[in-house]
């Protein structure tokens, strides 16, 4: 009885080892489970159905913000995956939780519901910026092949303030005047904000990850460190904080 037990006891952990095995392969490789997939530059969008020309001439001002970090290597490729009818997304959504959008590894997993034209993603009521959305989480991707996966976040368990406010900082470079946009963030923390902040364009982000692009600022345009400086300094999130704000309240 007991050598029965044991046998099936193998078989259920082998079945559990090998489907394990299936799920990590296809979230690293979704273009097995796409119906198309189309080459633009250094990506490949996945796709049910054709992508829309207006997403395909997003990837061009997502390729500009890109270049602007330190992070880039031009050889990078990314895979992009739509959220057109495939179950890719609903399985990422699974495993990471509710999101605009999701970056790891080489890919790019949309989520949402997408306006190529307007350029935007908008998820229960929220807009987020194409370009800048997917330029965020391609610099997750920069982040992973730069560093390494030991020294990537979750395992190296950088500040979230700096994992999330680099990318904030590559893909919002066009919003970037930081005495205006610390006055925005003061005047929208005295408003009913549901932890959201509007830009001109329509479109948001949550509060944290913009108080964090506003640090990551801060410490590469006006301290002038490095990425790689910032993460290997030990300053504490307030105290860069206490900085930034005196040296505001000296310019505003
Ligand atoms: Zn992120």
């Amino acid at each position: 009885m007991k050598i029965r037990y044991r046998k099936w006891g193998l078989r259920i952990v082998a079945t559990g080892i090998v489907i394990l095995g299936l799920l990590v392969v296809i979230v690293l490789n979704p273009m097995l489970v796409y119906a198309n997939k189309t080459a633009a530059g250094n990506y490949t969008i996945c796709s049910q159905n054709r992508p829309d020309p207006y997403f395909i001439e997003h990837l061009n001002d997502v390729t500009n913000l890109l270049k602007a970090s330190e992070l880039y290597e031009g050889k990078q490729k990314l895979t992009i995956c739509m959220n057109d009818g495939s179950v890719f997304p609903c399985l990422v959504q699974a495993i990471q939780g509710r999101a605009f959008a999701y970056g790891y590894y080489g890919n790019v997993v949309l989520n949402g519901t997408l306006n190529a034209r307007d350029n935007y993603v908008e998820l229960n009521g929220y807009k987020w910026n194409l370009t800048e959305l997917i330029a965020h989480e391609a610099t997750h991707c920069m982040q992973f092949h730069k560093l390494g996966f030991f020294h990537t976040n979750p395992i190296a368990r950088f500040p979230q303030w700096k994992w999330e406010g680099y990318p904030e900082y590559v893909a919002r470079k066009n919003k970037a005047c930081l005495v205006n946009n610390i006055s925005h963030l003061l005047e929208t923390e005295h408003t009913d904000n549901n932890n959201w902040i509007s830009f001109d364009d329509s479109t948001g982000t949550v509060i944290p990850y913009y108080k964090s692009w506003l640090l990551v600022q801060f410490c590469l345009d006006v301290r002038k460190m490095s990425y790689a400086e910032l993460l290997k300094d030990t300053a504490r999130e307030a105290v860069v904080t206490q900085y930034m704000m005196s040296w505001y309240a000296a310019r505003k």
